[in-house]
């Protein structure tokens, strides 16, 4: 255990079911195992580190998350190499998961930065992102 290296991440969804099946598919690719689960919610954990997503309640359901206001604009995941990158955009692309910044790929973050960057389910930011050196 390290101190200050994030305990967990919590993330309320519009839809649980397809919220659950896009990220345990990401998750699970990473590495990730499925750690708690219960009616309203689930959570993966990959070492000390887990992301949990959970039903936003009906009456908050209506008002849809956007990047580009205040709060998370984006959350990165360690790829294993560049490869890696390249073989998971492809399959997002097969699961027809909007792919940003496309046509600039996969150098969207800049020269020294080989990422993809895609959407969940309720459009939040995700990126893959490559070692500099694999
Ligand atoms: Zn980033």
């Amino acid at each position: 255990m390290k101190t200050g290296l994030l305990h967990h991440v919590e993330l309320y969804v519009t839809d649980l079911p397809k919220s659950l099946a896009f990220w345990g598919w990401f998750l699970e690719e990473l590495g990730y195992e499925a750690f708690q689960e219960w009616e309203q919610g689930k959570s993966w954990k990959l070492e000390e580190t887990y992301i949990v997503f959970v039903q936003v309640e009906e009456k908050y359901r209506n008002k849809p998350y956007h990047r580009k206001q205040v709060g998370l604009n984006h959350l990165a995941f360690h790829a294993a190499s560049k490869a890696h990158v390249d073989e998971m955009t492809n399959r997002l692309r097969a699961m027809q998961v909007p792919i940003l910044y496309e046509n600039s790929y996969p150098f969207s973050g800049g020269r020294d930065h080989y990422a993809v960057y895609f959407e969940d389910p309720d459009r939040i930011k995700v990126e893959l992102v490559a070692p500099k050196t694999v």
